[in-house]
């Protein structure tokens, strides 16, 4: 069976056309500036890469670019578009309606419509590129891969907040939790590399990218999670601010006459490690800009692995005690001296970092020392094989 994986953003396309025979990556490849003027696709295959500029004004105009590379005589890999046996698509949100991977049918898109508006920057070009891809190959089956779906295990007393009960019954307002097929996948794989099946083990995923937050994976439930109503919450990230005392948001606003608009980019795009350091958002500048001396620079990462730090300390305690800690996404499988910032003082937990072994980028390893009774792993994530994953087995039923 082949899948094609779509992840649609608001102006771009990433995809994957996956042999689920082998889980072989037979192409891939990515759609950028979709509807601005230097719109490109850069596409992958067999060790070899073909960047294609042209106008590309639409989602539509995407997809029909990516078939037609895929089935291209010279850098497709296959010959033509009815290879496609099913594709998976990436959905941000999936409100309390979905708790698992489904098809998409009519009633379907009906509630990811309804689901936008929780997301309203992420969903809507997902759905956009359901319908991109049902306009051109319209007899292909669809399935949908949410983000938050693995969260929906959370019960009650972890996924409520402490507004008027009305707000959740009526308006949805509620932890969601995201990143949750990274978490899912990780927690799997953990499982596998350490042959100890996932319902043995408790658990605690850092997902730490531009966006990150951690999952407490109780025997293979999630039971808790740092990101919240929206992927805002938890930890500072790149850009965005994390948990907040939520009074500050009027207070700001007020001070500095903000709309609800002025205050949501302030949040979203200019606070975070980019906010504190005024350097970057980008991890690797603020080492090396830490590293020359600035201040800073070295206050935002401070901040950072502190609070991941504090919120694993957090999730060891809401699954009374911990099994596992994984890194996964761009700084948690490549951020060395982050992981070992992080990992300082949490001896106290049983976990103990071995230094040589942490010196390690991008592959499943075990990065704990021998008599750490908490193991430590580094285990890249792999949302793509998750959602092909998810479609093989749904489309096979
Ligand atoms: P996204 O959330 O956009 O998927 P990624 O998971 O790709 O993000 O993570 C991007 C982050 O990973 C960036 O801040 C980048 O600096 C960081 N990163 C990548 N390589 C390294 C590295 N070698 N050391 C530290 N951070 C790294």
């Amino acid at each position: 069976m082949i899948v094609l994986v779509v992840n649609c953003g608001s102006s771009s396309l990433k995809y994957q056309l996956v042999n689920m025979d082998n889980e072989e990556v037979m192409a891939k490849g990515l759609v950028e500036k979709i509807g601005l003027p230097d719109s490109q696709l850069t596409h992958k295959w067999n060790g070899q890469k073909k960047v294609v500029q042209q106008s590309i004004p639409d989602h539509q105009v995407a997809v029909k670019l990516v078939l037609d590379s895929l089935t291209d005589a010279g850098c497709g890999v296959i010959k033509t578009m009815d290879a496609i046996d099913a594709v998976g698509h990436r959905v941000v949100h999936g409100g309390e309606e979905f708790a698992c991977s489904t098809l998409i049918n009519d009633e379907v898109m009906a509630a990811l419509e309804k689901c936008s508006a929780y997301a309203p920057l992420h969903n809507p070009p997902n759905i956009i590129g359901i319908n991109a891809c049902k306009a051109i190959i319209p007899n292909v089956p669809q399935v949908g891969v949410f983000d938050t779906a693995f969260h929906q295990t959370m019960p009650p007393k972890a996924f409520m907040y402490g507004l008027p009960y009305e707000l959740y019954k009526e308006d949805g307002i509620r932890r969601y939790g995201f990143h949750g097929t990274s978490h899912r996948y990780v927690a799997g794989q953990v499982a596998k590399v350490m042959g100890v099946p996932v319902e043995k083990l408790r658990i605690i995923n850092c997902h730490l990218g531009n966006g990150s937050s951690l999952a407490a994976i109780k025997y293979g439930k999630c039971i808790d999670t740092t990101m919240g109503f929206t992927p805002l919450a938890g930890v500072l990230m790149g850009t965005r601010c994390g948990d907040i005392d939520p009074a500050i948001v009027t207070s700001v606003m007020e001070k500095h006459g903000l709309s609800t608009k002025e205050m949501d980019a302030l949040m979203n795009k200019k606070s975070g490690v980019l906010g504190i350091s005024g350097v970057s958002s980008d991890f690797r500048d603020l080492g090396d800009a830490a590293s020359k001396g600035n201040e800073r620079a070295q206050l935002a990462l401070d901040m950072f692995h502190y609070q991941v730090r504090k919120l694993i300390g957090a999730l060891a305690a809401a699954m009374e005690g911990v099994d596992v800690i994984t890194f996964t996404a761009g700084v948690g499988e490549n951020g060395i001296d982050d992981r070992a910032a992080i990992c300082q003082g949490l001896e106290y937990l049983g976990a103990k970092l071995d230094a040589e072994r942490n010196d390690v980028r991008g592959k499943d390893t075990l990065i704990s020392t021998d008599d750490s009774t908490v193991k430590m792993y580094v285990i890249p994530t792999d949302e793509e094989i998750m959602i092909a994953r998810d479609t093989k087995e749904l489309v096979s039923k």
